[in-house]
């Protein structure tokens, strides 16, 4: 489906840490150059460039914020420097915060809201514009990591969160069609809990331990547990699968 030179460019958001970090690590396997988009912690990004070219892929690093509407378009000029770019995973994200809706703060709301929801939607536009064939483009796939959170809506722990990641599947499944005549696949991965830094920098390092009782096959996830099927989804193996939610979670 997808009209790709033979290492097809693909940009992870976040992909400098945890999931992301993985989910670049098992793309350069798959034979990806990976398009390594970070926040801030340019040290992680440039240490994980380093084992990804050691694969024999490339892998450039991009410092952009994903909720930034310039800084997104940057992050597309740039990755297209690699060549045609036909895979996108929008992997950035951060919870910030755990508690009950009245005692989180506004300017927390939002800040996770426009992280998790609207830097999606804002990066799904520039792909769509870049990936459409009507636009020029030759195709490609999406792949949006959205939270196990969007199911249960997390009560107590981060509901506002919980709602963007539903705005993401909702996102996923229009542009699933809206795309899919251009030769863009559109699918989610809903992962459970997965051990990353999220819980501590949200000043909860305990949460992953407590949960594990209450998970079915007894232990949390590892962001290498998420990544093949994010590799899946966005290969060719998966060319009839489009505006799919696939939930990666021990069985929750
Ligand atoms: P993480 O370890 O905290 O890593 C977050 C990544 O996002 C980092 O690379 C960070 O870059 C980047 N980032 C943060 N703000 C950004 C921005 N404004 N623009 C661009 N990049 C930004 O997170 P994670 O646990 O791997 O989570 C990855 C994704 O999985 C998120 O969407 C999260 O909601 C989802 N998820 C996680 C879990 C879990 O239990 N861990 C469960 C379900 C879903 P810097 O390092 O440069 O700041």
């Amino acid at each position: 489906m997808i009209d790709a030179p033979s290492r097809p460019v693909t940009i992870v958001t976040g992909g400098s840490r945890g999931i992301g970090a993985a989910i670049s690590l098992e793309l350069a396997r798959e034979g990806h150059d990976v398009v390594l988009n970070f926040a801030s912690d340019e040290a992680a990004a440039v240490e994980l460039a380093g084992r990804i070219e050691a694969l024999g892929g490339r892998c450039l690093p991009v410092r952009a914020d994903v909720t930034d509407e310039e800084q997104v378009e940057e992050l597309f000029a740039r990755a297209a420097t690699l060549g045609p770019v036909t895979g996108l995973v929008n992997n950035a994200g951060a919870t910030s915060f755990i508690g009950d809706l009245a005692d989180t703060p506004v300017a927390v709301i939002r800040r996770v809201i426009e992280l998790n929801l609207v830097g999606t939607v804002l990066c799904c536009r520039l792909a769509a514009r870049t990936m459409s064939r009507s636009r020029g483009g030759r195709g490609g796939a999406i792949v949006n990591i959205t939270s196990l959170a969007a199911a249960t809506g997390s009560p107590h722990t981060y509901v506002h969160y919980a709602a963007a990641k539903a705005g993401v599947e909702t996102l996923t499944r229009g542009l699933a069609v809206e795309l899919g005549p251009e030769g863009v696949r559109v699918n989610a991965v809903s992962p459970g809990i997965v051990r990353t830094t999220i819980h501590a920098d949200a000043g909860d390092a305990g949460r992953v331990d407590r949960a594990v009782p209450g998970i079915p096959l007894r232990r949390a996830g590892l962001p290498e547990d998420i990544a093949p099927t994010v590799a899946h989804a966005l290969s060719e193996r998966a060319s009839y699968m489009s505006g799919a939610v696939i939930t990666v979670s021990g069985g929750l």
